[in-house]
Order: structure tokens, then sequence, then C-alpha cells
């Protein structure tokens, strides 16, 4: 079988090198290693050796065919732009997100997949009727909480993806279209409101033609604004905004919604619901309170995303091994992908924890807990 280049650049990309590094770990010149990515080259069984040896993966992993092909999609368009990121650290994003798509896809294989539900929205709908669409396509009602926002995503066949990056500069996802199926990355490093917030702000990339046209400010803005409006929607929150606003009232608040105080503080100003002044002196205290960021609340619903651990629960019975055997991947790297999306006993966990206050997140005839609400 013939070499996939890819492959060779996905695996370089994973160790943060540029093509120079390789070259020099293998002791080829840069061209040739250039020549080999893009498949013009075939390297010899010693070059091939070498490459796996000091990449880490192993031989069979190039010469396996990508399943699927992430683009750098909003990454590309509107992040990178204004991000810090350094480029070896973006090409790192996207190998790795690269590795995480097909390793969901390479499980997905063995199942029926979802019917995709996609809000449809047009461009001339006003924002909060394009919000309640997305809401209705979804599955959650159109003022309450949504309790579990990617879990909702991954049911109408969003393919999330959670991948370990820590906190690598200021990154906490990106979506792209892929073979006309939405694809939703993630930071493993992010908090649960961080993510909802993310997933949010990724469905709006996604859906919205207006955060999907137009010139970086203004789609950004339009993302924002729409995944703020899908979290809190006016009706919910302006019933529920404590008076007066202050941070403890909306520290009980964040615990129902599953955002950040600051968030609310926002979302607040937006509805009119404070003064300019009031609204200053909000985000002063904020700052105060949460001089380094505001943590994430403890207790929240599980929010990472969790089809790919589980279709591995039910594939393989939860082995990172098996499932290196056979997409080729190193072991070492199949589990910390498999790791940084969420377990089983993430739902246990989040109901048996004593400080969770879980039963503020009221939804008639559901449990937190019960296993159905699993994405499969
Ligand atoms: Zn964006």
């Amino acid at each position: 079988m013939p070499l996939n280049g890819s492959r060779i650049r996905q695996a370089r990309e994973l160790k943060k090198w540029v093509q120079c590094d390789l070259a020099a770990a293998v002791g080829v010149s840069q061209s040739a290693i250039a020549r080999l990515e893009s498949g013009s080259l075939e390297p010899s069984r010693a070059v091939l050796r070498e490459i796996s040896e000091k990449t880490g993966f192993p031989e069979r992993f190039f010469r396996e065919s990508d399943l699927i092909d992430v683009p750098e999609g909003s990454f590309l368009r509107f992040r990178s732009r204004r991000s810090k990121l350094k480029a070896r650290d973006r090409s790192y994003i996207l190998a790795l997100a690269q590795a995480a798509a097909n390793l969901h896809e390479h499980l997905a294989s063995h199942f029926r997949r979802f019917q995709l539900r996609v809000p449809h929205l047009d461009r001339d709908l006003p924002i909060d009727d394009a919000v309640s669409e997305a809401r209705r396509v979804l599955g959650a009602s159109s003022a309450e909480p949504i309790q579990r926002l990617v879990f909702l995503l991954e049911k109408a066949g969003f393919v999330c993806l959670s991948i370990p990056v820590g906190r690598l500069g200021d990154f906490d996802g990106f979506s792209a279209w892929v073979d006309r199926r939405p694809v939703i990355v993630l930071s493993a490093g992010l908090g649960t409101e961080g993510i909802r917030v993310t997933a949010a702000h990724e469905l709006a990339h996604l859906c919205w033609p207006g955060a999907f046209n137009g010139r970086v400010a203004s789609v950004e803005r339009e993302a924002y604004a729409f995944g703020g409006r899908l979290l809190m929607p006016a009706t919910g929150i302006r019933q529920e905004m404590p008076s007066p606003i202050t941070i403890s009232g909306l520290s009980d608040l964040r615990m129902r919604w599953g955002v950040s105080v600051k968030d609310l503080i926002v979302r607040a100003e937006r509805l009119g619901l404070l003064s300019e002044e009031q609204y200053k002196g909000l985000l002063i205290r904020h700052r105060r309170l949460w001089p380094n960021g505001e943590p994430s609340a403890v207790g929240l619903p599980p929010e990472r995303p969790r089809a790919l651990a589980k279709m591995n629960e039910v594939v393989h019975g939860g082995s990172a091994n098996k499932l290196a055997q056979e997409t080729g991947y190193p072991v070492w790297m199949v589990a910390q992908i498999l790791g940084a999306h969420g377990s089983k006993s993430d739902l246990r966990r989040s109901a048996a924890d004593p400080g969770a206050r879980v039963v503020r997140f009221p939804l008639p005839g559901r449990r937190v807990s019960s296993a159905k609400e699993e994405a499969g």
C-alpha cells in the first residue's frame, strides 16, 4: 500500500515540529520532507523506520488513509486573525482535531448515524427568532436553561470533539462543516461554562448566516450575540434576574443557567436591566473578586463531549489499546484524546457530589444521572 504523505505531516505537527525539525531528526533534507508529505516522493524503508521512531507513530500509521479531513473552518477565518497563537501551535491544534475526528469516524462506522438536525436559519430572520428556532430544532424549550448543550448537539448529529491541549494560548474551540456534517472542536482545558459558551458560539458560526458572512469583527460579534441569547434567552433571564442585581444574586443564577457571572452581567446590560453606572460597578466588583478570572462553578452538569468515548466503550469496552491498534495512532495519544471526553462516571459524579446543586436544573421527567441521557 502506498504511503499517505499527509500522515507524515500529521505526525510531525503532533510533535509541534516544522519540516526542518523532522528533517534534522531523520537525517534528510527539508525539501525531501516536503516531497514526502505531498506524496511526490516515497520514502525508503530505512527513512520510514526513522520517521516512525523519531515521531513515535507506528509505521502502519503512515499507510492508513484518513477517514475525514478537518478544514480550518472558523479557526482560520475568524479566530486566527486575532489570536496570539503561534503558527506551530495552530498546526498542532488542527492535527489533534484531525486525529480526534479520525478516531470518531472510525468508531462511528460501527453505528447508524443520528439523523442530522441542523437549524435552517434565514438571513432575514431577526436574531431572537433565529435563536428560538435553533432551540426548537435542538429540542430545548424556549425560555428555560439548556441543561446540557453539548449533549443536545451530539444528539442532533453534530460531531463534538474535545482535544487535550490544556490552555494553549487563547484557544477555546473552532468549528467546520466536513462532508456536510457540522463538527465542533473544543479545548479540554475549558471549564463547564466555557464549553457551553464556546459550543453556542460555534453553533452560530455553523448555522447563523450573520456569523459566517461578512467582516471578521462583525461575524464574531454576531456569533457572541447568538451564543449569549441561546444560553440566556431574554424572557427567562428577565424573569429570573435578581433585584437588585448583585454578584451574589448572579452567582445563584449561574448555577441554574450554567453560564459565568460575567456573561450574566453582560447579558443583563444588553437587556437594558442595568444602568451604565451599575454595569461598570458590577464589572469592577467582579474583577476584584476574581482577579485571575472567574473559576468554573462546582456542581454544574457535565458538558464534555461524550460520543467518542461512549462509542469506544460499546465497541472496544473502553480500551485505548484496541482503538490505537485499529487506527495506527500511538496508544498514549488515543488515551489522551479519549480522556478529554466525557466519561461514564462524569454523570454519576455530578449527581453524587454533595456540593452539586444539580437539583436546581429541573427538567420534568428526566434525571441528571439517567444513563439514557448519554449520547451514543
Ligand atoms: Zn468565532
